[in-house]
């Protein structure tokens, strides 16, 4: 192997690989399994990977956040239907009470709205006999 790009005299141990350049055991830049000639190759080389990385790391990140969102989503319908289902099931006989109940009350008010109307309403007749009375 080449000489140190930085100290001629010493033997170079690893290659940088943004540039290429040979360096020595104190000049390398050691990261993972890359080695640099200086920070500013690793700079560089993190720049370059970084980003693809990142834009990467984004893109998975969005796939399964829209991902875990529809699961959730789903989940939670499940849920909502079943805890639905599951309270009815569970309190079925008041649920029908209540329900009927309510009805009834409805259907009652609505007769009795009905019967005041009526009893507000004179009936032909009585208007035709109140006519009567004012003609006389
Ligand atoms: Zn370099
Ligand atoms: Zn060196």
């Amino acid at each position: 192997m080449a000489n140190c790009f930085f100290h001629g005299e010493r033997e170079a141990v690893a290659r940088c690989a943004v540039c290429g350049r040979s360096v020595c055991e104190e000049c390398v830049k050691r990261e993972g399994s890359c080695n640099f000639c200086s920070t500013e190759c690793q700079t560089k080389a993190a720049a370059m990977t970084g980003r693809s990385d990142q834009v990467l790391a984004e893109k998975k990140k969005t796939n399964s956040t829209t991902m875990v969102r529809k699961l959730i989503y789903i989940f939670v319908l499940i849920a909502a239907i079943a805890a639905a289902y599951h309270f009815y099931a569970n309190n079925k006989k008041a649920v029908d009470k209540k329900v009927n109940s309510s009805v009834t009350s409805l259907r009652e008010g609505t007769s009795k709205v009905i019967k005041d109307t009526k009893k507000a309403i004179p009936t032909s007749s009585q208007m035709k006999r109140q006519k009567e009375s004012l003609v006389k």
